[in-house]
């Protein structure tokens, strides 16, 4: 790369600027935001960063989906442009980090490659996605830009038929308008997003930069354990069909197995249930929720079979009936070699340390990665916490992540 290229850097008062700019956007008062997506805090948030685009001297657009994009026209006319962003929506009560950081680095990025006036082989685009964090339909921007969602998809949002729709007109979008943003493949380079880990790992390992090898794929399921409910005073402790023991077993044998054999996967309890759930009755049925992470699919797998001989196993030796139900899944998805290579180059120019690790929590880059190389560069979380005011990260490492990204997009995929 040509030495002008390589000394591009970010202009850190600017993005601090319109970082604190936006965090008064749907401001908690107590650090966090509350931007769910398509309300009217959102709404404010998606005009401000066209205002701001706008101001820049950067094209803006809105496609069909909603998604927000500011453009560059830095390489050869008919170049595909390669696309730097995140998400401006929050959870409900979430941080100010949270894909903010992201976009507004896109952001950044464009403007100091437009006024250093370099020439590059992509076009540049700035790319804000709709509903990332799924107060509707999680991915929506990115499952529309990708050709991935379908018009089944969109008559079952996770927030109701009647609430989405309300809120699609509110933003002037129409369940035709988003299944019509589908992109050409062709026309898009590559994708880089700048996102906290959202955990501790770069905390422990003391590393400025994660490069994201991988996003975790995960499967859920119900378990069932069937007893005998019976009087909890009079039958004996030998004699009883207690449901409960066989969830408490599963709960404490899988935390055991995962953490012994598969260190990069997780699995959690979040939600337990007894019938007929009363203190002085044995349960009758437990019924509990399992949801284990992979960052490999043949990690998931292998996990799966094993947690399921540990469900059955938990059963037998306990004389339960059992049952699996399998709700829902997504299988882990690699990100491009290529991406983690120009990312983990542009850290080594910025004289910055890095280390490669997966992602725990879902992102755009994961749908994106299905018609593109796409890559994604994580900066640490203060104390590991995320979505809630508590997010925090130093702004020196916001800074970091921020050059990586202007670095890899001015040296290409
Ligand atoms: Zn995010």
């Amino acid at each position: 790369m040509d030495e002008r290229r390589a000394a591009l850097r970010i202009d850190a008062h600017r993005l601090r600027n319109r970082f604190d700019a936006l965090a008064e956007i749907g401001a908690t008062g107590d650090g966090g935001v509350h931007r769910p997506a398509l309300g009217t805090d959102h709404l404010r948030a998606r005009e401000w960063f066209l205002a701001e685009a706008g101001a820049i001297g950067l094209d803006t657009r809105v496609d069909g989906a909603g998604n927000q994009s500011a453009t560059l026209a830095c390489g050869p006319a008919d170049a595909p442009a390669l696309l730097l962003g995140s998400h401006l929506d929050s959870v409900r009560h979430g941080g100010r980090f949270d894909g903010a950081l992201g976009v507004l680095a896109a952001l950044e990025a464009l403007q100091v490659v437009k006024d250093a006036g370099v020439q590059l082989d992509t076009n540049l685009e700035a790319i804000d996605f709709t509903d990332e964090e799924g107060t509707h339909l999680g991915f929506l921007g990115s499952l529309a830009v990708s050709g991935a969602m379908t018009a089944d998809e969109l008559r079952r949002p996770g927030s109701g038929l009647e609430a989405f729709q309300a809120a699609l007109a509110d933003a002037g979008l129409t369940e035709a308008s988003i299944l019509g943003a589908t992109r050409d493949p062709s026309m898009i380079a590559g994708y880089l997003e700048l996102h906290i880990e959202q955990g501790s790992r770069l905390n422990v390992m003391t590393s400025d930069i994660g490069v994201v090898t991988a996003i975790v794929g995960l499967r859920r399921q119900n378990v069932t354990y069937v007893g005998r409910a019976d009087h909890a005073g009079t039958i004996s402790m030998t004699d009883r069909l207690d449901a409960g023991q066989g969830a408490a077993g599963l709960m404490l044998a899988a935390r055991e197995l995962v953490m012994t054999d598969f260190p990069d996967s997780v699995v959690n309890t979040g939600v337990i249930a007894f019938e007929p759930g009363a203190m002085n009755v044995v349960p009758e049925r437990a019924r509990l929720t399992l949801e284990f992470r992979a960052p490999v699919a043949d990690d998931l797998a292998r996990l799966g079979v094993a947690l399921e001989e540990m469900v059955r196993a938990e059963a037998r030796t306990r004389n339960l009936g059992v049952e699996i139900d399998e709700v829902d899944g997504i299988q882990p998805v690699q990100l491009d070699p290529r991406a983690q290579h120009a990312l983990a180059s542009a850290a080594d120019r910025l004289g910055l340390s890095h280390v490669a690790m997966p992602s725990g929590a879902g992102h755009d880059a994961q749908v994106m990665a299905r018609i593109c190389p796409a890559g994604m560069i994580f900066v640490p979380s203060a104390g590991g916490f995320s979505h809630s005011a508590r997010e925090f990260t130093e702004w020196d490492d916001c800074v970091n992540g921020a050059n990586v990204l202007l670095q890899a997009a001015v040296g290409g995929l």
